[in-house]
């Protein structure tokens, strides 16, 4: 997923290049006012500022500089998330989150194993932790050789140093390098293995400053997170700390705390997925709550059903903008406040945002087809990803001679509005991560049931896509589908795990002679809906 706001640029101030810069400056000017709140405390914008003051010294003083990478471990959506990753960046390093992989409001952490993968792969040179974490991100960094060195806001244990213990004047002038990546963002990713993503730091640092001018002078600003800070929700945050608004962290989406949140703090933002938008408009307080003070409600992710957008613009007016992002894309199109008024458009994910170009292609040769004709979405924008790390392979397959291959489907109309039809691959997009069926058809062959298993995605009438799998069990075998469904879960997370089971004495064949997943899925759409998600 990912989005930005405001949409309308402005002149950043002339004299601040770097974006944590113009985010400090904001945060000293403001003194007292509330810039974060996060579990019902509040941190001021000069505590935040002395934060970030304190955490650049500390990790000056470990070595950080230009071409380091540091990897960021604390609790989900916390404050020190956003200091650590300020403070390096003002030193020029690179940062890379390893808690978790997942976009989605649904963020379980990493199992330390796959934490020091990312930390090995991605050259970290070192690990912070919150207290909380310090023991987890000990176990990671001791999985490598030499291990990772670790520091730790606050008091993290024996042999981590504190990196807030300096004492560094609140008003001395922040160093400001730029790193040449901002983050390398890992995501579930498309084969089933994680993928770090390498973002630019001149992307991040101009969507900053063209964009928060504009959103100064529109008015206080509180913006509600409830998707990861790690993922796209980021760069929006950082839009509003610069433009001297309050960000309401979450550390989870739970569609009552939301709808209570927007009443109570006046949340004039937020952002989250088509799924979250939908349980919003189940959730019956939504009907006596006073939404008004929210302005823009942005959401995307996976494809979203007219039928429920129209329902949305009954209760959220002019607030909604839909857009279409992918994480090696940035944000992509955008469809608007206006649009969700004209019923022909709610089908569509709207046009381009100004940065980005848009080209439809032939996914065999390549050219690019005239409006009205379906091929691969390709783009290009300065937030587009710079490659894969460790992949040269799929980087070169996904960038083409300076353009972005999204292995979306679809068509640009008369009117320049762009309609998804589909994908290229059979990944499957459910609860906002991205899950490739080999990788749960494997769990599920792990299984001394089974003997067979095949995966697949079925949109139920919401739009909504869900894991189905058929499976075949070994002669004799008597396991049940909760059985299963809790053996991907553990092989896997909870996220793989199907909605739906079907058990079959054996799996049909198509005439290759493979399993005729094509016939599977189409009985599957055919048949009711997921049994369980
Ligand atoms: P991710 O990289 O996890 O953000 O997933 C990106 C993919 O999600 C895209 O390639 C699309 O298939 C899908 N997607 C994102 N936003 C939308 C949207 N607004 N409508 C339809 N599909 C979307």
């Amino acid at each position: 997923m990912a989005a930005l706001i405001p949409v309308s640029t402005g002149e950043p101030e002339r004299d601040t290049t770097h974006y944590v810069q113009a985010i400090l400056r904001s945060l000293w000017l403001r003194g007292d006012d509330t810039a974060l709140r996060w579990r019902g405390t509040s941190v001021s914008a000069r505590g935040l500022h002395r934060d970030i003051g304190l955490a650049t010294e500390g990790l000056r003083r470990l070595g950080v500089g230009p071409g380091t990478t540091v990897g960021v471990l604390t609790e989900a959506n916390s404050p020190l998330a956003l200091t650590a990753r300020y403070a390096a960046h003002l030193l020029g390093a690179t940062v890379v989150y390893v808690r978790s992989t997942n976009p989605g409001p649904q963020a379980p952490a990493l199992p330390a194993a796959d934490q020091a993968e990312i930390l090995r792969e991605t050259g970290a040179d070192l690990l912070v932790v919150d207290p909380a974490n310090a023991r987890t991100g000990q176990a990671a960094a001791n999985l490598l050789s030499p291990p990772v060195r670790l520091a730790g806001f606050g008091e993290c244990g024996a042999g981590i140093p504190t990196l807030t213990a300096a004492d560094v004047p609140a008003d001395r002038p922040a160093p400001a390098h730029e790193p040449d990546l901002a983050v390398v963002t890992y995501t579930s990713g498309s084969t089933g293995r994680p993928k770090g993503i390498r973002q630019s730091f001149t992307g991040w640092n101009s969507t900053v400053l063209s964009a928060y001018p504009a959103l100064r002078n529109a008015g206080k600003v509180t913006f509600l997170v409830v998707t990861p800070v790690s993922h796209a929700v980021g760069v929006i945050l950082d839009i509003v700390l610069a433009a001297g608004g309050t960000v309401v962290l979450h550390e989870r989406f739970e569609p009552g705390q939301t709808i209570r949140a927007i009443e109570a703090e006046r949340i004039t933002g937020t952002y989250m997925a088509v799924p979250q938008l939908y349980a919003l408009l189940d959730h019956h307080a939504l009907a006596d709550t006073d939404v008004s003070s929210l302005r823009q409600l942005m959401y995307g992710g996976c494809p979203a059903s007219p039928e429920r957008l129209a329902q949305a613009v009954r209760f959220f007016g002019d607030a909604l903008m839909q857009n279409y992002g992918t994480s090696e894309g940035g944000r992509i199109t955008l469809l608007g406040p206006r649009d969700h008024h004209s019923p022909e458009l709610l089908s569509t994910v709207g046009r381009p945002f100004p940065e980005v170009d848009l080209s439809v292609r032939d996914p065999e040769t390549e050219q690019e087809l005239p409006p009205g004709r379906t091929g691969e979405v390709w783009m290009k924008s300065p937030n587009m990803m710079s490659g894969y790390v460790g992949d040269p392979a799929l980087t070169a397959r996904t960038l083409r001679h300076g353009w972005l291959r999204t292995g979306d489907l679809g068509h640009l109309d008369a009117k320049g509005y762009l309609h998804l039809t589909g994908r290229l691959s059979d990944v499957i997009k459910s609860r906002a991560t991205k899950i490739h069926p080999a990788t749960v058809e494997k769990a599920l062959a792990s299984h001394e049931g089974v003997a067979n298993a095949v995966v697949y995605g079925v949109r139920d009438s919401d739009e909504l896509e869900h894991v189905h799998a058929d499976v075949a069990l070994r002669p004799g075998a008597g396991c049940t589908a909760e059985q299963l469904r809790r053996h991907v879960a553990s092989v896997l997370t909870p996220l793989h795990v199907p909605a739906r089971i079907t058990f079959h004495a054996e799996l049909p064949l198509a005439v290759s002679g493979k399993v005729d997943r094509r016939q599977l899925r189409s009985l599957a759409e055919r048949s009711a809906a997921p049994d369980a998600d």
